[in-house]
């Protein structure tokens, strides 16, 4: 029996109807850029395998840091227990992160992450003795992952309606999502006027807002919407000048994505809480990280058992997950990689650029090691279904793209070679010109 059919009789996938929507693909091996199904086909990876992945599959030096690490320790509780690879995967994290935070709480995903930077925030008022802090702002398009407290910040969509009841609620300010620009200004001119929407935000909630939730520069699965710098420098500001917390979920954006380390380089911002994962272990286990300030921290020391911070998993900084991590931190220096991702920002501009002349191209937006094209569509949204008949179209030609409904983006390891960025810059403009 082939492994789709296996698969077929026991398996219930993410995101996928499996009455109307093609069958998986059979990957029974990747390697570099590549995945190499059941069925003899060999397919670039143009999302990094949900964004994950940075170096490319099965990278000698990552597979040789995991084998060592399985032989040393492969896991032991983080509670009450430390070990080298969570110390030092910390200290090299906090080195790099924006100066003035601190302290690393690991957890086993994005979504903790997340949910991790939102309990902290919360329960640090409470400790402050403001209980009342409790509620968060986020931004319109926002996706933050799938648990509820990650859905709960997430913009009301398609991924969180069915379970609405289990929400709660959060105040939601304009993005600057300048090609449907909210204020219906233009870039060229505007003074990024969607701030004031946040500003109004703040006022109105006054001394019940725990923090403000962002996807620095690139918010993604809403839609990969590029920011102006000056939108997260006001986001720090106004966070500042209403005493409340800012918290980047750099899930996606972390090591190197957008061109920098961490996309809040970009404004040169510290948030008070930063979320991370993806990246972080270059695509091979999941594992979480939030970061944080000293102040945070110590507002959790106490002699009372009520003030400490009630979280922890199974998995909490997975001694694997923290070898491959400091191996990929490695790989960054050794390799040149954000000079790379520089180099790969380029070309996707150079690419992609030309392709607004095209009909049914509505925005071509680059940011680091990610090119988007939106087309223009009525329901703008993910459903909308040219997403469907271009996956298709694309991997037809070998090429594994996922566009999120009308939104067409590439976003591949870092490790693509400049012929294989041209190679996929071609499949692109023939596909766009033939729909
Ligand atoms: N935050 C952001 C910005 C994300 O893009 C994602 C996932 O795409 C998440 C959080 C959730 O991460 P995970 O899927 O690992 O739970």
């Amino acid at each position: 029996m082939s492994l789709l059919d296996r698969d077929r009789a026991c398996l219930w996938h993410p995101y996928t109807q499996a009455l109307t929507q093609p069958p998986p693909l059979p990957v029974v091996r990747a390697e570099g850029v590549y995945l190499y199904t059941e069925d003899g086909r060999r397919i670039l990876d143009g999302i990094s395998s949900w964004w994950v992945n940075i170096h490319g599959h099965s990278h000698p030096k990552l597979n040789a840091a995991l084998a060592a690490q399985a032989r040393e320790l492969e896991q032991v509780v983080f509670a009450g227990c430390t070990h080298r690879p969570a110390v030092e995967l910390a200290e090299r994290l906090l080195q790099l992160l924006p100066p003035g935070l601190t302290r690393i709480f690991y957890s086993d995903n994005g979504s903790t992450a997340v949910e991790v930077a939102l309990k902290i925030a919360c329960q640090y008022w409470r400790n402050l003795g403001q209980p009342q802090r409790q509620r968060f702002v986020t931004l319109h398009h926002a996706y933050h992952g799938d648990t509820v407290g990650a859905m709960s910040a997430s913009e009301d969509s398609l991924f969180t309606r069915a379970f609405a009841a289990l929400l709660f609620p959060v105040a939601r300010a304009h993005a600057p999502y300048c090609y449907r620009c909210p204020m219906g200004l233009t870039r060229a001119t505007c003074q990024i006027d969607c701030l004031g929407d946040l500003e109004r935000q703040l006022q109105e909630g006054g001394d019940s807002i725990a923090g403000v939730l962002i996807e620095p520069m690139l918010q993604a699965a809403g839609g990969m919407i590029v920011w102006p710098a000056e939108f997260l420098a006001g986001a720090r500001r106004l966070s500042d000048r209403y005493g409340t917390l800012l918290i980047a979920d750099e899930v996606l954006t972390g090591f190197g994505r957008t061109g920098r380390m961490f996309a809040c380089e970009h404004a040169a911002i510290r948030p008070d809480l930063v979320c991370l994962s993806k990246a972080l272990t270059a695509g091979y286990l999941p594992m979480g990280a939030t970061a944080a300030t000293e102040t945070l921290y110590e507002a959790f020391l106490s002699e009372d058992r009520g003030k400490t911070f009630f979280h922890g998993h199974s998995y909490t900084a997975n001694p694997l997950a923290c070898a491959v991590g400091l191996a990929s931190l490695d790989l960054f220096r050794e390799n040149g990689v954000l000079e790379r991702v520089q180099a790969l920002e380029r070309q996707l501009r150079a690419g992609l650029e030309p392709l607004r002349g095209l009909a049914g191209v509505g925005d071509v937006r680059t940011i680091g090691g990610v090119g988007i094209v939106e087309l223009e569509s009525e329901s703008a949204g993910y459903l909308d279904q040219l997403g469907p008949r271009l996956a298709a179209a694309f991997l037809e030609r070998g090429l594994l793209l996922r566009p999120l409904g009308n939104v067409l983006y590439f976003m591949p390891p870092y490790a693509i070679t400049e012929g294989e960025v041209g190679w996929v810059l071609t499949q692109i403009s023939e596909v766009l010109a033939s729909i």
